[in-house]
Protein backbone atom coordinates (compact mmCIF):
# COMPACT_ATOMS: atom_id res chain seq x y z
CA UNK A 1 0.00 0.00 0.00
CA UNK A 2 1.16 3.90 -0.13
CA UNK A 3 0.98 6.57 2.23
CA UNK A 4 -1.93 8.65 2.10
CA UNK A 5 -3.63 11.87 3.55
CA UNK A 6 -7.02 11.08 3.93
CA UNK A 7 -10.02 13.71 4.03
CA UNK A 8 -13.37 13.34 4.81
CA UNK A 9 -15.98 15.64 3.25
CA UNK A 10 -19.76 16.35 4.44
CA UNK A 11 -20.11 16.80 0.43
CA UNK A 12 -18.74 14.32 -1.39
CA UNK A 13 -20.35 11.25 -2.48
CA UNK A 14 -17.33 9.93 -3.93
CA UNK A 15 -13.55 8.76 -2.97
CA UNK A 16 -11.28 10.90 -5.35
CA UNK A 17 -7.22 10.26 -5.23
CA UNK A 18 -5.01 13.16 -6.16
CA UNK A 19 -1.46 12.36 -6.65
CA UNK A 20 0.87 15.40 -6.54
CA UNK A 21 5.11 15.31 -6.62
CA UNK A 22 4.65 15.39 -2.43
CA UNK A 23 1.61 13.55 -1.53
CA UNK A 24 -1.21 11.30 -2.11
CA UNK A 25 -4.46 12.83 -0.98
CA UNK A 26 -7.88 10.41 -0.46
CA UNK A 27 -11.28 12.72 -0.30
CA UNK A 28 -13.88 10.40 0.90
CA UNK A 29 -17.92 10.77 1.99
CA UNK A 30 -17.94 11.46 5.80
CA UNK A 31 -19.78 7.91 6.58
CA UNK A 32 -17.47 6.17 4.21
CA UNK A 33 -16.67 2.35 4.98
CA UNK A 34 -13.02 2.09 6.23
CA UNK A 35 -12.80 -1.44 5.18
CA UNK A 36 -14.40 -0.71 1.50
CA UNK A 37 -12.16 2.42 1.23
CA UNK A 38 -9.16 0.47 2.16
CA UNK A 39 -9.70 -2.37 -0.35
CA UNK A 40 -10.45 0.19 -2.90
CA UNK A 41 -7.38 1.58 -2.59
CA UNK A 42 -5.17 -1.51 -2.83
CA UNK A 43 -6.96 -2.25 -6.31
CA UNK A 44 -5.20 1.47 -7.18
CA UNK A 45 -2.05 0.77 -6.05
CA UNK A 46 -0.38 0.49 -9.40
CA UNK A 47 -2.25 3.25 -10.84
CA UNK A 48 -1.00 5.58 -8.06
CA UNK A 49 2.41 4.02 -8.89
CA UNK A 50 2.28 5.22 -12.31
CA UNK A 51 1.15 8.63 -11.37
CA UNK A 52 4.22 8.92 -9.35
CA UNK A 53 6.24 8.24 -12.01
CA UNK A 54 4.89 10.46 -14.24
CA UNK A 55 5.31 13.03 -12.27
CA UNK A 56 8.90 12.09 -11.39
CA UNK A 57 9.65 11.79 -14.98
CA UNK A 58 8.19 15.22 -15.77
CA UNK A 59 10.36 18.12 -16.56
CA UNK A 60 10.19 20.70 -13.79
CA UNK A 61 10.82 24.30 -13.42
CA UNK A 62 14.25 25.38 -14.24
CA UNK A 63 16.02 26.63 -11.39
CA UNK A 64 19.46 28.03 -13.03
CA UNK A 65 20.68 29.46 -9.26
CA UNK A 66 21.02 25.92 -7.87
CA UNK A 67 21.98 24.00 -11.08
CA UNK A 68 23.76 26.76 -12.92
CA UNK A 69 22.13 26.15 -15.99
CA UNK A 70 19.87 27.47 -18.50
CA UNK A 71 18.04 26.77 -21.67
CA UNK A 72 18.70 29.05 -24.38
CA UNK A 73 17.55 28.21 -27.59
CA UNK A 74 17.30 24.43 -26.58
CA UNK A 75 20.31 23.63 -25.26
CA UNK A 76 21.61 23.35 -22.11
CA UNK A 77 24.11 26.58 -21.21
CA UNK A 78 26.37 26.62 -17.94
CA UNK A 79 26.15 29.64 -15.43
CA UNK A 80 29.34 30.87 -13.96
CA UNK A 81 29.79 33.85 -11.91
CA UNK A 82 32.68 36.16 -12.90
CA UNK A 83 34.32 39.33 -12.01
CA UNK A 84 32.71 41.52 -14.32
CA UNK A 85 29.58 44.33 -14.36
CA UNK A 86 27.06 43.06 -16.86
CA UNK A 87 26.55 39.66 -17.91
CA UNK A 88 28.23 38.01 -21.03
CA UNK A 89 26.86 35.06 -23.01
CA UNK A 90 29.26 33.23 -24.81
CA UNK A 91 27.20 30.94 -27.48
CA UNK A 92 30.54 28.76 -28.69
CA UNK A 93 31.03 27.18 -25.68
CA UNK A 94 27.36 27.48 -24.56
CA UNK A 95 28.73 29.59 -21.60
CA UNK A 96 26.71 32.67 -19.32
CA UNK A 97 28.95 34.69 -17.25
CA UNK A 98 26.62 36.47 -15.02
CA UNK A 99 28.37 39.70 -12.60
CA UNK A 100 29.93 38.01 -8.79
CA UNK A 101 27.52 39.88 -7.13
CA UNK A 102 24.47 38.32 -8.43
CA UNK A 103 25.46 34.87 -6.92
CA UNK A 104 23.90 35.77 -3.28
CA UNK A 105 21.08 37.86 -4.93
CA UNK A 106 18.63 34.97 -5.73
CA UNK A 107 15.85 38.03 -6.51
CA UNK A 108 18.75 39.92 -8.78
CA UNK A 109 19.82 36.85 -10.27
CA UNK A 110 16.34 35.68 -11.66
CA UNK A 111 15.31 39.39 -12.98
CA UNK A 112 19.11 39.31 -15.03
CA UNK A 113 18.27 35.94 -16.34
CA UNK A 114 14.99 37.28 -17.50
CA UNK A 115 16.91 40.35 -18.97
CA UNK A 116 19.00 37.81 -20.46
CA UNK A 117 16.51 35.60 -22.31
CA UNK A 118 14.58 39.15 -23.05
CA UNK A 119 17.51 40.08 -25.19
CA UNK A 120 17.78 36.88 -26.70
CA UNK A 121 14.21 36.70 -28.02
CA UNK A 122 14.49 40.37 -29.10
CA UNK A 123 17.18 40.28 -31.47
CA UNK A 124 15.52 36.53 -32.73
CA UNK A 125 12.43 38.35 -33.34
CA UNK A 126 14.16 41.39 -34.90
CA UNK A 127 15.71 38.56 -37.47
CA UNK A 128 12.44 36.82 -38.42
CA UNK A 129 9.54 38.45 -37.64
CA UNK A 130 9.81 41.02 -40.41
CA UNK A 131 9.83 38.07 -43.16
CA UNK A 132 6.75 36.31 -41.40
CA UNK A 133 4.70 39.51 -41.37
CA UNK A 134 5.18 40.41 -44.92
CA UNK A 135 4.74 36.51 -45.72
CA UNK A 136 1.57 36.69 -43.85
CA UNK A 137 0.28 39.66 -45.01
CA UNK A 138 0.54 41.33 -41.31
CA UNK A 139 0.81 45.11 -40.27
CA UNK A 140 2.28 44.65 -36.75
CA UNK A 141 1.91 47.51 -34.73
CA UNK A 142 3.81 46.90 -32.11
CA UNK A 143 6.10 44.23 -30.41
CA UNK A 144 6.65 43.63 -26.87
CA UNK A 145 8.81 41.04 -24.75
CA UNK A 146 7.57 39.84 -20.92
CA UNK A 147 7.10 37.44 -18.88
CA UNK A 148 4.12 35.88 -18.89
CA UNK A 149 2.99 32.97 -16.45
CA UNK A 150 0.70 30.69 -18.22
CA UNK A 151 0.76 31.84 -22.35
CA UNK A 152 3.53 32.00 -25.03
CA UNK A 153 2.53 35.22 -26.96
CA UNK A 154 -0.54 37.03 -27.28
CA UNK A 155 -1.99 39.60 -30.25
CA UNK A 156 -4.01 42.61 -29.56
CA UNK A 157 -6.90 43.97 -31.89
CA UNK A 158 -4.15 46.37 -32.73
CA UNK A 159 -2.06 43.62 -34.13
CA UNK A 160 0.66 44.35 -31.33
CA UNK A 161 2.16 41.35 -30.78
CA UNK A 162 3.48 40.01 -27.09
CA UNK A 163 5.28 37.19 -26.56
CA UNK A 164 6.79 35.67 -23.46
CA UNK A 165 11.00 36.13 -22.66
CA UNK A 166 11.05 32.57 -21.57
CA UNK A 167 10.56 31.54 -25.48
CA UNK A 168 14.19 31.97 -25.47
CA UNK A 169 14.91 28.97 -23.90
CA UNK A 170 12.79 26.81 -26.64
CA UNK A 171 14.50 25.76 -29.77
CA UNK A 172 13.95 28.39 -32.62
CA UNK A 173 11.87 26.14 -34.90
CA UNK A 174 9.31 25.96 -31.61
CA UNK A 175 9.63 30.04 -31.54
CA UNK A 176 8.73 30.11 -35.09
CA UNK A 177 5.32 28.61 -34.33
CA UNK A 178 4.54 30.83 -31.62
CA UNK A 179 5.34 33.79 -34.06
CA UNK A 180 3.01 32.31 -37.14
CA UNK A 181 0.28 31.93 -34.37
CA UNK A 182 0.20 35.46 -33.04
CA UNK A 183 0.56 36.81 -36.20
CA UNK A 184 -2.46 34.11 -37.43
CA UNK A 185 -4.54 35.91 -35.08
CA UNK A 186 -3.66 39.26 -36.68
CA UNK A 187 -6.36 37.67 -39.33
CA UNK A 188 -8.55 35.49 -36.97
CA UNK A 189 -8.62 36.17 -33.49
CA UNK A 190 -10.63 32.90 -32.30
CA UNK A 191 -8.69 29.14 -32.57
CA UNK A 192 -11.11 27.96 -35.39
CA UNK A 193 -10.54 26.29 -38.41
CA UNK A 194 -9.86 28.81 -40.52
CA UNK A 195 -7.23 30.09 -38.20
CA UNK A 196 -5.29 26.46 -37.83
CA UNK A 197 -5.63 26.31 -41.86
CA UNK A 198 -3.86 29.41 -41.71
CA UNK A 199 -1.25 28.52 -39.59
CA UNK A 200 -1.00 25.21 -41.48
CA UNK A 201 -0.36 27.28 -44.16
CA UNK A 202 2.74 28.65 -43.13
CA UNK A 203 4.17 26.17 -40.32
CA UNK A 204 2.80 22.68 -41.98
CA UNK A 205 3.53 21.05 -38.76
CA UNK A 206 2.22 22.71 -36.47
CA UNK A 207 0.65 19.96 -34.43
CA UNK A 208 4.23 18.68 -33.00
CA UNK A 209 5.40 22.52 -31.93
CA UNK A 210 1.86 22.21 -29.98
CA UNK A 211 2.48 18.89 -28.53
CA UNK A 212 6.22 20.20 -27.87
CA UNK A 213 4.59 23.00 -25.56
CA UNK A 214 2.83 20.36 -23.80
CA UNK A 215 5.60 18.00 -23.20
CA UNK A 216 8.31 21.04 -22.19
CA UNK A 217 6.66 23.96 -21.85
CA UNK A 218 6.71 23.47 -17.96
CA UNK A 219 10.34 23.34 -18.51
CA UNK A 220 11.33 26.44 -19.98
CA UNK A 221 9.44 28.25 -16.80
CA UNK A 222 11.83 29.41 -13.97
CA UNK A 223 11.15 29.19 -10.44
ZN1 LIG B 1 -3.77 31.87 -29.99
Amino acid sequence: MFDYQLKLSKRRKTVAIKVTPEQVVVTAPENVCEVALENWLKSKKDWVHTQRQKLELAPNKQKPLQTRSLLVFGSVYKIEFSDINKPVIDHESRFIYLPEVLRQERLEFRRAIIKLLTDLLSSYLELCLEQLSKQMNCHVSAVKIREYKSRWGSCSSKQALTFNSLLAGAPEHIIDYVIVHELAHCHVLAHNTLFWQLVEKHYEDYKSARLWFNKNGKALMIE
